[in-house]
């Protein structure tokens, strides 16, 4: 890539690419996690602000885009979870980064049809982030918003129980890297190279070594260890909500439930991987959630937290007959549609198993499938 003649910005590099390269040039350079909430949120120029990600002409599908029964199983669980804590009168009903509103709208009708006094009495809360999602949210639940509140943090939910949902919101929220270096870890960096365009680097900032798993040790060099203190943040916000008012909470994410060595961050346009440096605010950006962390920081506020795979979550909640009653009414090609979804949606070798479920609940509530004595 080569530099202008004037030495400006490189050509070739988009606006959020220059803007983040003359910060590195007057400030130096940024953590991962700097770079990432600057590429997914930038008010401008940001992937989360000027985009619409999902669905197959865009650059990934989700969850409730797949199908119905995603959001029709989880307000099962949220109703019983309802139920379980005495079924107040008063509650908000959340989810945390709603996308197109494909799953809140999908869970108010079944909620509407398994508890329509709570569909009645409840406050539905979106907490978005970004403007754009938040007027894509506002079409798809229909003109009449009434019931709907929209929040760009969870700060401003009501002080009441709260059943609080999120699908792929951790994995979007900014997470660090270290490096191991000379028997260090160290945090890795984003700078610039000497034309000038962004490049990885190591910083200063290192990790303790109480806050690296056991096989850190053992790790050969250029190893890279990922902690997201974003992610346990937003948890522990939840977590504290759930702990003084009541409530419950599901999360579902691609990720590991044991904490691991390993780079996990990856750029996703159009379907296809990207390099996470190129075309910065233009390709999602993610990593794997640990979800032994957040499962850590919810237990530190006392309540209970279980995890398992997404596949296990959904067929313990009925997809399979619910796939078979969704099944009857309609015609071969409807059917074939429903059995494919199923396998997407919970097959092994699809999201059944990479994506993992975390449902925090107070202790003493028990809410099917969970309700052991983790
Ligand atoms: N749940 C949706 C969308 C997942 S993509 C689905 O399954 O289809 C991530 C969503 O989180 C987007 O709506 C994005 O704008 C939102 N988001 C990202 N960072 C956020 C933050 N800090 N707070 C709230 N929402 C956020």
């Amino acid at each position: 890539m080569a530099r202008d003649i004037a030495g400006g910005p490189l050509l070739g590099m988009n606006r959020l690419a220059q803007k983040i390269a003359g910060l590195i040039r007057s400030a130096g350079p940024i953590s991962v996690a700097d770079y990432m909430a600057a590429c997914l949120l930038d008010p401008e120029n940001g992937y989360y602000t000027t985009h619409d990600p999902f669905g197959t002409n865009g650059d990934f599908v989700t969850a409730p885009e797949i199908s119905q029964m995603f959001g029709e199983l989880i307000a099962v669980w949220l109703v019983q979870g309802w139920q379980a804590i005495g079924s107040p009168a008063s509650v908000t009903i959340a989810e945390i980064g709603p996308g197109r509103g494909t799953l809140m709208k999908d869970m108010v009708r079944t909620i509407g049809r398994l508890a329509p006094q709570l569909a009645d009495s409840a406050d539905f809360a979106l907490v978005e982030a970004s403007p754009r999602l938040s007027a894509t949210q506002k079409e798809t639940l229909g003109g009449d918003n009434g019931s709907f509140g929209w929040h760009a943090k969870l700060d401003t939910l009501k002080d009441q129980p709260l059943l609080v949902v999120g699908n792929e919101i951790f994995d979007a929220l900014p997470f660090r890297q270290f490096v191991k270096r000379d028997g260090k870890w160290l945090e890795r960096a984003v700078g610039l190279d000497a034309d000038g365009a962004l490049q990885f680097g190591i910083g200063t900032a290192s990790l303790a070594a109480d806050a690296l798993p056991t096989d850190a040790k053992h790790a050969l060099e250029g190893s890279i260890f990922e902690i997201a203190p974003a992610r346990e943040a937003m948890m522990s916000t939840i977590s504290e909500r759930i702990a003084n008012q009541g409530g419950c909470g599901i999360f579902f994410d691609y990720g590991h439930l044991e904490p691991g060595l390993g780079d996990t961050f990856q750029a996703v346009r159009a379907h296809r991987p990207e390099v996470v440096l190129d075309n910065p605010g233009e390709a999602d950006l993610t990593s794997h959630v640990d979800f032994s962390a957040l499962a850590a920081v919810a237990r530190g506020h006392g309540l209970k937290a279980d995890t398992t795979s997404q596949g296990e979550f959904l067929l313990g909640m009925g997809l399979l007959e619910r796939a078979g009653q969704l099944g009857q009414s309609g015609d071969v090609a409807a059917r074939e549609k429903i059995s494919a979804d199923v396998e997407r949606l919970a097959g092994p070798d699809q999201m059944g198993t990479l994506f993992k479920v975390l449902a925090i609940r107070p202790s003493g509530i028990v809410v099917p499938p969970f309700g052991g004595a983790s």
